[in-house]
């Protein structure tokens, strides 16, 4: 790409924009630049709307009767089939359900158990001491629930994958993109060295989902699981997702074993037996209301071109990059998140010692981005509803919170519950 150095040329880059008119289906605020997208994506215009018929007439008028009339009982498959084709999924099955946490526990304890019939002397979970902690948290209470003799190997700078694989490894948990530094693996080779140390994968996929072209399939992935909220814009707790190798699928349970994922759930017996075929990673009744208004945000994103948001998506973060050196060389920032296009995501993250008074000062001046532990600042550059002349306009006012020390006021040190 050529520099994009001056506003100008930011503007007629928004010109040029293939993706440009994606802007108008989400309801943006005026006056803010939003870079929080990876956290909580925006609203569709025509969720409201969906919102509403699924409130008034399928709830309040229909009733019940919705479960059939509405085929509310497979809009999680029916959704999941729309997921599972947006992430490359041919080869494999999916379902919208529950939460990124409880489907790293089904499917942690679904892998474990493939492994218990195959290698059963293989007792450790890979995961990244770096991965964001849930991953971690859900790993450790999956190994306290199942008898002794699990444990969990923690990769990161002094441990290696490489390393870390050996023969009693049983699964390894990575997330694709790093939720701080917007670091990205290759997933198709990383999958191909994990399977051939007799190891299985579970592909964490919450903040490249909706971000970066993903082919499960033709990485010949074994189990992946990720969030609707952030880059889909499904809203605020919207239902994740659980997508399973066909040839996982039918042979292993997982441990979440509710009634929604019984073979025959109306037959009320007193026994499990888990349903053929992707509704077994099902466990109790689902939310109707955010399902429907999460699919508003998969519909856009299943219509555009993959290669030509990611190409976008890299221009935008690079683009920021390059402002952030020319326009603000003076300053304490260090930049984590890797140069090299193969090995990005779609956010930029910088440090800063008063990173948290920082990102205050400019949420205050109309650029929401978010603030991570330790010192990160970071920018979520969504290129569905983001252009070059916003990213120029956010560097701008993070140099003006930094050169005139914006930051320093009381009001900016003060944290909140959520950050
Ligand atoms: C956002 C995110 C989650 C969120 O998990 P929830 O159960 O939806 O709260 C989990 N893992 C990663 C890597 C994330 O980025």
């Amino acid at each position: 790409m050529t520099p994009l150095l001056t506003r100008e040329d930011c503007l007629s880059a928004d010109e040029r924009d293939p993706l440009a008119m994606y802007r108008n289906r989400f309801d943006l605020p005026e006056g803010i630049i939003y870079l929080d997208g990876n956290s909580l994506g925006v609203l569709p215009r025509d969720a409201a709307a969906r919102a509403n018929r699924v409130i008034h007439q399928e709830w309040g008028t229909d009733l019940i009767g919705s479960w059939n009339t509405h085929r509310w009982f497979e809009m999680p498959v029916r959704i999941g089939e729309k997921i599972s084709e947006l992430i490359g999924g041919t080869g494999g099955a999916c379902v919208a359900t529950d939460t990124t946490s409880l489907n790293i526990f089904k499917t942690l304890g679904a892998a474990l158990d493939i492994q218990s019939q195959d290698h059963p002397r293989r007792r450790v979970v890979v995961a990244e001491r770096e991965s964001f902690p849930t991953d971690l948290y859900m790993a450790e209470g999956m190994i306290r629930t199942l008898d002794s003799g699990y444990e969990l190997r923690l990769i990161d700078d002094a441990l290696t994958l490489d390393d870390a694989l050996d023969d009693d490894v049983a699964v390894v948990l990575l997330t694709q993109v790093n939720y701080r530094t917007g670091r990205l693996w290759d997933m198709a080779a990383t999958t191909s060295k994990i399977q051939a140390a007799g190891a299985l994968v579970i592909w964490d996929l919450c903040h490249s989902i909706g971000a970066v072209p993903i082919a499960l399939g033709s990485a010949n992935v074994d189990f992946a699981v990720g969030c609707t909220y952030k880059y889909l814009n499904g809203g605020p707790g919207s239902p994740a997702f659980v997508w399973v190798a066909d040839r996982h699928v039918n042979r292993a349970r997982q441990p979440l074993s509710g009634w929604w994922g019984h073979q025959k759930p109306f037959e009320m017996t007193v026994r499990y037996e888990p349903s053929t075929g992707i509704r077994r990673y099902l466990t109790g009744t689902q939310p109707m209301i955010s399902l429907a208004t999460m699919e508003v945000g998969v519909d856009i994103a299943l219509e555009v071109d993959q290669t030509a948001l990611r190409t976008k998506s890299l221009e935008l973060t690079s683009l920021f990059i390059s402002l952030v050196e020319e326009r603000i060389p003076h300053h304490p920032l260090t930049l984590i998140t890797p140069r090299q296009d193969d090995e990005r995501g779609s956010h930029v993250s910088l440090r800063h010692p008063e990173g948290f008074a920082v990102m205050k000062a400019l949420i205050a001046n109309g650029v929401i981005g978010d603030y991570r532990e330790p010192e990160v600042l970071r920018f979520g550059i969504t290129p569905l509803y983001l252009g070059y002349t916003d990213v120029w306009d956010a560097v701008e006012a993070l140099r003006r919170v930094l050169d005139e020390e914006l930051w320093r006021a009381p009001e900016f040190q003060i944290r909140g519950a959520v950050t």
